[in-house]
């Protein structure tokens, strides 16, 4: 009788020439158990177990549960002793499984892209590996045609490895070559640091570093003045204490809502950042926010417990600007080491009137800022 393969719906039986290997069921009842269960068989005194022909094929393995070929030979055909077939799982019961427990959408994560610098025939390179996001169409087919290993099970989690189809698995690779040294500098992960900033420091460090640069700020002035990007403001009150221009950030293409952007340039000079706010600004920054947030719900639909509303520190330019983004989007700089609610900014002003002057602000910053290299030098890092 040629070898059979036990595997649930695996036809696989042994004949000459083939690459397939036959494994005998372990002795070891542990490892059986581990075995049998995997493979959906409960019935250990199933009389199909006690056959000599009985085995179960290369297919339902992994290269790691091989041993490491010994010299001369090609390749290992003895399995490691606690080597386990993938799980099997009936795929139309996957399905359903996964579908019972969460909506399969709340299941499907985006890869962070790896950026890597290499050197390929002595130029540089830069590549970037990005794994493509899980479509929706090709779910069952996913769920159907990958191979499982169980990692962790407890209770009704469980974690498992999942082999998809070839086609199924691929990485988008972006390749820059040769690389200048810009785009190096550029795609190179820059070291982030933690500033603690205290009104003495604002007062020594921030302030004449931001006096010194004269950041131009000469493009917020020509939006304002509508000499420039004018067909892009979608709102404007323009009351020269309490008015702001309303238009769509360059991130957002304006094709949905999903990722909304907007940002609000108050018509106030002269409020550098969060640290030149005071009481008297409250009306102007409620202004902008009750503003804001109608012109976003007529013209996009989007109500105001949808939205995202905050203030920067540090600002990337130092006029009052305000951001009004998607709450379900994560926009860059919205997380809690850059982005102030403005909610939060009104009230603390209302609280105590000398908050942003006098609390020590914590912010992120570059390798590369020159602001983080002033912190330095005065070694407040
Ligand atoms: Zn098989
Ligand atoms: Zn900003």
């Amino acid at each position: 009788m040629p070898k059979v393969c036990l595997y649930p719906r695996c036809f696989n039986r042994q004949k000459t020439n083939s690459t397939v290997t036959f494994h005998q069921l372990p002795r070891d009842p542990e490892v059986l158990q581990l075995w049998l269960s995997a493979m959906s068989i409960n019935d250990v005194e199933s009389p199909s177990l006690r056959s000599r022909d009985v085995r179960v094929c290369s297919e339902h393995f992994s290269d790691e549960d091989y041993r490491t070929p010994t010299r001369g030979q090609q390749k290992s055909k003895l399995l490691k002793s606690f080597a386990v077939p993938f799980t099997f799982v009936d795929p139309g019961r996957l399905i359903e499984v996964f579908q019972v427990e969460v909506p399969v959408t709340t299941i499907v994560k985006v890869e962070v892209p790896v950026t890597t610098i290499v050197k390929l025939e002595d130029q540089e390179a830069v590549v970037i590996l990005e794994k493509t996001p899980i479509s929706e169409d090709s779910l069952s087919e996913l769920f159907s045609g990958s191979r499982m290993k169980l990692d962790m099970k407890n209770d009704i989690y469980s974690t498992y490895q999942l082999q998809p189809p070839a086609h199924l698995n691929k990485i988008k690779t972006t390749v820059v070559c040769p690389a200048t040294e810009k785009h190096v500098k550029k795609y190179q992960s820059q070291e982030i640091f933690l500033v603690k900033e205290t009104e003495e420091d604002y007062n020594n460090i921030t302030l004449p570093y931001i006096q010194q640069q004269s950041f131009s700020i000469q493009w917020v002035f020509n939006i304002l003045e509508k000499k420039a990007e004018a067909d892009r403001i979608v709102f404007e009150d323009p009351d020269s204490q309490l008015g702001f221009v309303l238009l769509p950030d360059f991130k957002w293409d304006q094709k949905q809502n999903d990722n909304l952007y907007l940002i609000a340039i108050a018509h106030q000079r002269g409020i550098k950042s969060l640290r030149d706010l005071t009481p008297k600004h409250v009306p102007l920054l409620k202004n902008i926010l009750k503003k804001g947030e109608e012109t976003i719900m007529q013209r996009y639909g989007l109500p105001a417990w949808k939205l995202r509303v905050y203030i920067h520190y540090q600002p990337s330019y130092y006029h009052l600007h305000v951001h009004f983004t998607a709450l379900e989007y994560d926009a860059p700089g919205c997380d809690v080491t850059r982005a102030h609610l403005i909610q939060n900014v009104i009230q603390n002003l209302q609280l105590y009137p000398q908050y942003y002057k006098t609390q020590t602000l914590s912010f992120t910053s570059r390798e590369d800022d020159g602001l983080l290299s002033k912190f330095k030098d005065a070694g407040r890092l």
